[in-house]
């Protein structure tokens, strides 16, 4: 059943791993000028990026992997009639639109907030009209009901509804998804046999679900510790939204150490700051630089992962997943993946690790809200 699902959807998974240097002593700062902190050498930690903003072309990284199991029961009713909720920017209503479109499900966007006349479709949400989603606007009041039984059980009976996903898809069937992420990882940690797990693994924070999922997966062969970048001002909340995923299944083995840092939300969901910005702006800049400096006609060499290659070599290296995905750059954008990324940078600059460290970054995509 997972691969069939997989291929239907064209997923590429797994998703490469991939070793990234980056020079972030050489970042610009808001004054354009190069920020050139000398307590720290870009060597001492070791970077890999799990890149599953490359799982597909549309639906967002770890949109796929929360929605994947949902879609599974979803392809077995094929006349149902699927509602869920979201921003007017939202990657999970955008993933699960393509999806819905693409098995040919009658499907429903609750959108906050009141685009009224279709000139003020943005991008988005133009995307979900192709895909023959309709779109429901609400205002943020009525939005706010999107949980309650009464609000859900009116909607089920005006418009027929028959399955409902919450917002974000975070959901405890989400978890699921989100093991086959730690599976690939574990995959490739058992292939490079004497590959020890990583220091740490770094992941955004929004609903909860999808870090909930990391820590449900995840043991000691693969990582010491898991850390949430809070995404929003959640202080204490963000705690909570994952431990009530992690409490539905108890277990037996204890999580890995975990914790969110709340230091990077830049004052809240998709407020960003001056320095957010000039930091997305400067690493993609030299994301794009890597890129052209490739020769476009050559194809890429690409070394097969061998046993005893050493696992932190400093090439541009894909351990596993698509070729073709090695010479693409990583880029990001302010909401998610930029503060994830601008939160390493400023970790390692304090030295939070310590030297010869191993951080895996998860890239969980989004690229398309930020058009
Ligand atoms: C939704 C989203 C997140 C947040 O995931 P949660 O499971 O809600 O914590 C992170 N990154 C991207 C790109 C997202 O779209």
């Amino acid at each position: 059943m997972p691969n069939r699902i997989q291929s239907l959807f064209n997923i590429t998974q797994p998703s490469p791993l991939q070793r990234v240097n980056v020079p972030w002593t050489q970042f610009k700062d808001a004054n354009n000028h190069v920020n050139c902190d000398m307590n720290y050498k870009d060597s001492e930690v070791s970077l890999w990026c799990k890149r599953d903003d490359l799982l597909h072309s549309v639906i967002s990284g770890n949109k796929w992997r929360k929605l994947v199991k949902p879609l599974q029961q979803l392809m077995q009713q094929p006349s149902a009639h699927v509602l869920s909720f979201g921003g007017a920017y939202s990657n999970h209503l955008h993933a699960l639109s393509y999806c819905c479109n693409k098995l040919n499900i009658k499907f429903t966007a609750v959108v906050r907030g009141a685009y009224l006349s279709k000139q003020t479709l943005n991008p988005t949400l133009q995307d979900l009209k192709s895909w023959n989603t309709n779109l429901l606007f609400v205002d943020k009041h009525t939005y706010q009901r999107r949980n309650e039984t009464d609000y859900l059980d009116l909607l089920r009976k005006q418009l027929g509804v028959d399955v409902i996903i919450p917002e974000g898809g975070s959901q405890h069937d989400a978890l699921a998804g989100m093991q086959d992420m730690l599976t690939e990882l574990e995959s490739v940690l058992n292939t490079t046999g004497s590959a020890k797990p990583f220091d740490a693994i770094i992941l955004p924070v929004g609903s909860g679900a999808s870090m909930a999922g990391v820590l449900e997966a995840s043991s000691s062969s693969i990582a010491k510790r898991i850390i949430g970048i809070g995404v929003l001002k959640g202080e204490g909340y963000l705690e909570d939204l994952v431990s009530q995923y992690l409490n539905k299944t108890p277990r037996n083995t204890p999580y890995l150490p975990w914790h969110i840092e709340h230091n990077f939300h830049q004052g809240g969901y998709a407020k960003s700051s001056v320095q957010l910005d000039a930091f997305c702006q400067s690493f993609n800049e030299q994301q794009s630089s890597i890129l052209s400096t490739q020769k476009k006609d050559t194809p890429l060499s690409v070394e097969p992962f061998k046993k005893d290659t050493p696992f932190c070599s400093n090439s541009l290296q894909s351990l596993s997943g698509s070729h073709s995905a090695l010479q693409a750059p990583i880029y990001i954008e302010p909401v998610y993946s930029g503060k994830c990324f601008y939160a390493v940078k400023s970790l390692i600059q304090q030295g939070y690790f310590a030297p010869n460290s191993r951080i895996l970054v998860l890239h969980t995509g989004g690229l398309q809200g930020a058009r």
